[in-house]
């Protein structure tokens, strides 16, 4: 493996966004490590993504502790990636990751017990080799843990400098709204909420979007491609080998139905009309929303990557577009 050196031009055409009120910036696109970056995934490939990644002003890599499969090697492989490569650029990078879904057996594996946080924090800085990640993440709310010990475990890792920002994931509006009094009156502010957003799936607009802009809390989107549906991989119905719809327990081939098939080659000919693909369209189109912070795209090749980052070329849509685009999106699946 050569010595790796970041590309001089890398802050050249990337943009950045503030999340929410707080200082912390982040790039329009960033990198989650869910898929494609596991103990069975090719280790070359998740190298040449990540580097290439931050070689184009992706400063921000997004895990979590279960991420693999296995759970726990996404973050491994990110360790040995801060070990062969990273390493000089540390200060230069945000790593986020969570905890909330099931890692270890036992009663103090899951959730969002203090218990839990603390120590999953602990393990996923061993895995990834870091003093500290940037932001720290209560993966999914828990029904049964009060929130005020939740967000104390948050304000807790953040004050003992294992994170240096908190953050909360797939909450809804009124949890986000209670979790953000609560962690303000703690002293350390919610600066980002992760959920699900993008064409295909729009349950953010209106509540929790609105809930952000009013606690001044930072949005970035996962799955923001369907986990790759809106793209030019599916127009044609069938599921082409090696996609994650062929392989992946969280993408199912029968979601691949004939009705969203027409929708997606009609949002298709949106994209063509511009001389731009589905995946670019999708992306420009959650990157026009104010509400935004960065678009937390997957990617299994390098070729993917670099056709995402095109979404920040060219125009933005115009109104007509989005019209045409509001039209498609409100026909049945
Ligand atoms: P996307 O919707 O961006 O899907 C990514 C997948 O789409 C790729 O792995 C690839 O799949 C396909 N793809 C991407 N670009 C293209 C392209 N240009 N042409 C064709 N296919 C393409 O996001 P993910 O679902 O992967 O989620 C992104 C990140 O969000 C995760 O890594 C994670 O960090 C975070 N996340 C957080 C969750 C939470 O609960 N907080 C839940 C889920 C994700 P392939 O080539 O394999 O078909």
């Amino acid at each position: 493996m050569t010595m790796y050196r970041a590309e001089d031009s890398r802050y050249e055409t990337m943009r950045y966004r503030r999340s929410g009120k707080s200082g912390l910036r982040l790039p329009e696109i960033s990198l989650g490590l869910w898929h494609n970056f596991g103990g069975y995934d090719a280790f070359e490939n998740g190298r040449e993504i990540v580097l290439r990644a931050f070689d184009r002003g992706i400063t921000h890599f997004d895990l979590a502790n279960n991420y693999g499969p296995p759970p726990g090697s996404a973050e491994s492989f990110f360790g040995a990636m801060m070990d062969a490569s990273l390493r000089p650029y540390r200060d230069e990078l945000i790593v986020s990751t969570k905890a909330g879904y099931t890692m270890w057996d036992g009663p103090y594996g899951d959730w969002g017990s203090r218990k839990y946080l603390v120590a999953s924090c602990e393990q996923s800085l061993r895995r990834m080799k870091l003093d500290y990640v940037d932001v720290f993440y209560h993966h999914r709310p828990d029904p049964e843990t009060p929130l005020e010990e939740t967000m104390g475990a948050l304000d807790y890792l953040v004050r003992s400098g294992k994170a240096l920002y908190a953050g909360i994931s797939n909450y809804g509006s009124e949890d986000t709204k209670r979790a953000a009094i609560i962690l303000r009156e703690l002293g350390t502010p919610c600066v980002i909420h992760q959920s699900r957003y993008s064409m295909l799936d729009r349950r953010v607009e209106g509540g929790l979007t609105g809930v952000l802009a009013d606690e001044g809390i930072g949005g970035i989107w996962f799955s923001p491609l369907a986990q790759g549906l809106l793209s030019d991989r599916y127009l044609s119905g069938s599921i082409p080998a090696g996609s994650r719809a062929s392989k992946s327990v969280f993408l199912k081939p029968d979601r691949l139905t004939p009705a969203l098939v027409d929708k997606l080659n009609r949002l298709g000919d949106v994209a063509k009309g511009r001389g731009e693909t589905l995946a670019r369209l999708a992306i420009k189109w959650l990157l026009r929303n104010p509400a935004t912070t960065s678009v937390l795209l997957g990617a299994s090749s390098v070729a993917q990557l670099d056709e995402n980052l095109r979404a920040l070329e060219g125009t933005p849509l115009a109104e007509s577009e989005l019209s045409m685009i509001e039209d498609i999106l409100a026909m049945p699946e």
